[in-house]
């Protein structure tokens, strides 16, 4: 349809055009010689009345312009029709009780989209059409949206409803760069039903974490499971900071013969005996890394308190210790050195969970032998290491020789058992089995399995 004057010119006869105030007026007539009904659809011929719409058009040089339609009411042709009489209905015009011709609301709506309601409202007003904020925002809501195709590359993780209490899943479409889907919580379950429906879907990028790797495996075999790249920088940054914190003595003393003399009364602090660099299993890294982060936390905060007793100033500090004039500001005051932030351990279901009942059982029938119980529960469907098995066994072991009923204490204890290292370490209280209390809400990510950092699944 060519532009015209009138909204439609075949629908339309212009009859008139005058101005009144700062509105344009076109007056124009209806055309057509017959109407269809609307309730049933046939066509009628019979005028029954005249009457007068007037609706908003598209504003001439700033100016407002108003449209009067001379339309006609008609009287239905079926006589077993329930509609007598109808209005005239003119689509390619107006729609059916719509205050703003086709054209103008399509303008409208374009401009709320792309401005939203205040931004909408004010460019619209400098055009001639003085529209509230609020009717941009109706239209918003009204506007008709594509359902969008079905995504064929998704990226699947966490996130949370309420910070570290209730999380959920986010399912995003990685071709057109956006969220998809939400789901209400993170179980494997609603992944899995989510996927299934879904058998297009050729790219899965996830954590490296188990719950919807397994979901991918289970509700979209056929296709290729990636780790994000998100993870994958998570996990080389923490892996590079590690590795960087093992190197500090080397670093301090290179950050010595470059800075000037003041920098070095910031801390000739000696970094103690270096672990040795070998790859270490999920939890213990983090919370080695951790401990870590603190002690440069409280080197830091004591470089802080120190400079600031001695009465330099913020920005002066700030630049010396290398830390952001805020944390100046926080540590400065301080009485203690910030507390440590303990690494959340993910909580997953323990992969022996299932078998345990029945260990337990074989363990009180008088079956002591670890790799036979491990041969017995693989036949039923357990496809894990026997290290999870002899550690159960080894705890059913303990608890018998210290006087309690065999199983007392595995279930809650077999996966807390200290290593030797940790049980070394634990007197700092840094880590051991009673870990609970001050967990902190737990880091948007669980993946402990770092990149480039293998090891066996299960716990040392
Ligand atoms: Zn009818």
């Amino acid at each position: 349809m060519g532009k015209t004057l009138v909204p439609d010119a075949a629908a339309l006869h212009l009859a008139e055009i005058h101005t009144e105030g700062e509105t344009v007026v076109l007056v124009a007539t209806a055309t057509g010689t017959t109407a269809c009904c609307p309730v049933c659809g046939q066509a009628s011929s019979h005028v029954h009345s005249r009457y007068r719409r007037t609706v908003a058009d598209l504003p001439w040089q700033g100016l407002a312009a108003r449209l009067d339609l001379q339309v006609r009411r008609w009287r239905c042709a079926n006589p077993v029709c329930a509609r007598q009489i109808f209005t005239e209905r003119l689509p390619t015009v107006v729609a059916p009780y719509a205050r703003r011709t086709a054209r103008l609301a399509r303008v409208v709506e374009a401009l709320a989209l792309a401005l939203g309601g205040e931004g909408g409202a004010r460019l619209l007003a400098t055009l001639g059409i003085p529209l509230n904020p609020d009717t941009l925002l109706n239209c918003i809501r009204r506007a008709a949206r594509p359902a969008p195709p079905t995504p064929r590359v998704v990226g699947i993780d966490d996130w949370s409803w309420r910070r570290g209490h209730r999380f959920g899943t986010i399912i995003v479409d990685l071709e057109r760069h956006a969220v998809v889907d939400l789901l209400p919580d993170r179980a494997g379950d609603s992944a899995v039903a989510w996927l299934k429906q879904r058998p297009q879907i050729t790219t899965i990028a996830r954590d490296r974490a188990g719950v919807y790797a397994e979901a991918a495996a289970q509700g979209a075999p056929q296709a290729t499971q990636v780790a994000d790249r998100w993870h994958l920088l998570h996990n080389l940054a923490e892996v590079l900071e590690e590795f960087l914190l093992h190197q500090r003595a080397a670093l301090r003393e290179a950050a010595r013969d470059a800075a000037s003399p003041a920098g070095e009364a910031i801390s000739p602090h000696d970094p103690g005996p270096l672990t040795p660099n070998r790859p270490r299993l999920g939890q213990e890294r983090l919370e080695e890394a951790s401990r870590w982060r603190h002690e440069r936390l409280v080197e830091q905060y004591e470089a802080i308190r120190r400079l600031h007793a001695a009465d330099a100033d913020v920005a002066d500090i700030a630049r010396r210790v290398g830390a952001s004039r805020r944390t100046v500001y926080r540590y400065r005051n301080l009485a203690e050195p910030p507390e440590r932030k303990r690494p959340h351990r993910p909580r997953r279901q323990r992969l022996l969970t299932p078998y345990e009942p029945y260990l337990l059982r074989r363990w009180q029938e008088g079956c002591h032998n670890g790799m036979r119980l491990y041969r017995e529960i693989c036949g039923q469907g357990y496809a894990h290491g026997a290290s999870n098995v002899m550690r159960f066994v080894g705890q059913l072991r303990r608890d018998e020789a210290a006087g309690q009923p065999a199983g007392a204490g595995a279930r809650a204890k077999a996966a807390r058992v200290p290593s030797a290292r940790r049980a070394r370490q634990g007197g700092a209280g840094a880590v051991g089995p009673a870990r609970g209390g001050a967990l902190p809400a737990p880091p948007k990510r669980s993946a402990p399995g770092a990149a480039g950092v293998p090891g066996p699944p299960a716990d040392s």
